[in-house]
Formats: structure tokens, sequence, C-alpha cells
């Protein structure tokens, strides 16, 4: 199996894709039903069980996904920039990267539970561990979001 194509997923303008890993095929295919912002909505060809790439060469190949801890973590830190043309993640970046980018564009995490002592987010590299619920509030009210006092672990 080694050194057969797979199709190598990324989380992209907001939502999941892969490009087709058939050589010199130009194609990508996304994750269940394309947001609106990218235009009518279509069934992609990307799915939790493999790829299939239904724009361009036709030929299925397996995906590559992140762990689902890792897909939720990518999704909720993402999901909170207010541009989803900045909704990006790559395989090798860790939550702490999407974490910092945030903060280096004054995007935090929404106020929402003052009672517990300011520590709003806990992640690892590969997993939120507290705060979840907070940065879904964030994503579904951008407007509540103010630049986060941020507990980090290692991960
Ligand atoms: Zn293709």
């Amino acid at each position: 199996m080694s050194g057969d194509p797979v199709a190598i997923v990324e989380f992209n303008l907001g939502r999941w894709a892969a490009p087709c890993p058939t050589p010199f095929c130009r194609g990508a295919e996304h994750f269940g039903v394309q947001p609106w912002w990218l235009g009518r909505p279509r069934v992609g060809g990307l799915t939790l069980e493999g790829f299939v790439c239904l724009l361009s060469c036709g030929r299925a190949w397996p995906a590559r996904w992140p762990a689902p801890d890792m897909r939720e973590g990518v999704e909720a830190l993402c999901n909170v920039r207010p541009d989803w043309s900045k909704r990006n993640w790559r395989p090798g970046e860790t939550l702490h990267d999407l974490l910092q980018e945030n903060a280096d564009h004054g995007i935090g995490v929404p106020v929402l539970e003052p009672d517990r002592a300011g520590r709003l987010l806990v992640i690892g590299d590969d997993r939120i561990v507290e705060g979840m619920s907070a940065l879904a509030a964030g994503a579904a009210r951008p407007e509540l979001a103010t630049p986060a006092a941020v507990t980090a672990i290692g991960g």
C-alpha cells in the first residue's frame, strides 16, 4: 500500500477538502455540501471513507483525515474567523498555530463565562481540552469575540 496515492484532507475556505492525488490531475473535492459562500450547493466527492474525483479524472482514492479531536479543534478555531477566506488549516499545523494566528489578528474567544476565573480556553496541539462551547458561541456571534486571556497547555 505504501506509495499509493492518498488524498490529504485539509480545511480550506471554511470546509474540509482535498486535492486529487492522481498524478497531474488538477481536481479537488470537498466534504458534504459546500458552504453558501462558495457557490451553488453541491455535495463533494470527499467522505470520511475516501475520495472520488467527481469533477475531473473520476478516480477513487483513500483519504487521510486528521483525528476527530483535531477536526473539531480546527473547525472551532477557524470558524471564529469572520473572513471565511481565512478559515484554512493544513496537516502539520497545530491548534496552537491556529490560535496564534487568531490572536495575531485580534480574534479572541467570546467572554460568556465570567465566573471561570478568566480561564476560557485550554488546548493541546491536537485537541481542545476546555472552551469548545465558548468557541462555538463565538462562531455563531462573532460580535462577542474579544482578545482572550488564554491558558494553553503543551500538546
Ligand atoms: Zn482527479
